[in-house]
């Protein structure tokens, strides 16, 4: 069968072409083509539900598919697709009856998922060595975190850890869903920028000379640490894998991590950015879902 996916961010909506064989195994999806598209949260929710229905266009190109899948940022209700709430970054989409819009524009059966959960379902079953229960950090423009236990793929086993916007610093820096002080202002690509003054988080975490860089640098392995004992704490899981945009540079910082915090036990993701478009597909297919 053939199906679309999409991963929608703050910067980007990807898509791909995905084809899966007769047996529902992780080595039997195929990624067929790939495309992007900006998300153009400038022009408020009809912008960027356009660049959505852009995205997905560009992969049907006329063929049918099955089933769509989508993972998108923010608060997703499993059972229904239906955004709970949404930082700016995705402008109106707090209360957006996403799946259920989705499935009668493009007039087949749309999942909407988290990306977060998207990512940790991925990395959880598309492995040879599966554990018990695997969580995912992804690390980019912000912070999302899930938790995937063995078992169905569900409310239950799936769990949106919700990271990014918990309280992380009393009266901290102003975040994008409205709070302050949440970890993600302190743990993501934005944050390193904002203390190293730079453009790039690539130059941030190179340049020794500068005194705000190595800060900087710092304060996101000063975090990072504080996460990750966190989910140690509280779930206990058997694996935890860092993913998104700081996973992909990770020879800039992972060996400085290890070597001041520990934690030898956390690797990086293993799927990289196709993680959310492959784990929304997986659970489009396999999870269980009361209403979409
Ligand atoms: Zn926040």
């Amino acid at each position: 069968m053939k199906m679309i996916c999409a991963d929608v961010g703050g910067t980007a909506v990807k898509s791909a072409l995905i084809s899966v064989g007769r047996v529902k195994l992780p080595q039997s999806y195929k990624l067929k083509d790939f495309g992007s598209e900006p998300t153009r949260s400038a022009q408020g929710f009809d912008g960027v539900r356009e660049s959505v229905l852009r995205a997905i266009e560009k992969m049907r190109k006329g063929s049918e598919a099955d089933v769509v899948a989508i993972a998108t940022a923010g608060e997703v209700g499993w059972d229904d697709g239906f955004v709970v709430k949404a930082t700016k970054s995705l402008p109106g989409f707090s209360g957006y009856a996403f799946a259920e819009d989705m499935s009668s524009e493009l007039d087949c059966r749309v999942v909407v998922i988290n990306d977060a959960c998207a990512a940790a379902v991925c990395e959880h079953y598309f492995t040879r060595n599966r554990t018990k229960s695997t969580v995912v950090l992804t690390i980019g423009t912000g912070l999302g975190g899930a938790l995937v236990t063995d078992g169905k793929i569900d409310s239950f086993h799936v769990i949106n850890l919700e990271l990014g916007h918990r309280l992380y610093r009393e009266n901290g820096y102003e975040c994008r869903c409205g709070s302050n002080g949440c970890l993600e202002q302190y743990l993501s690509a934005t944050a390193i920028k904002r203390d190293a003054g730079t453009n790039t988080v690539k130059e941030a975490l190179t340049n020794t000379d500068s005194e705000k860089c190595l800060l900087a640098k710092s304060n996101f392995l000063s975090a990072l640490n504080d996460a990750i004992y966190f989910v140690k704490k509280e779930y206990s899981p058997e694996e935890i894998l860092v993913g998104g945009g700081l996973a992909e540079m990770k020879e800039l910082w992972l060996k400085d991590f290890y070597d001041s915090y520990g934690h030898s036990d956390v690797r990086t993701a293993r799927l990289g950015n196709k993680a959310g478009l492959l784990g929304a597909a997986y659970a489009a297919l396999n999870g269980h879902f009361a209403n979409q």
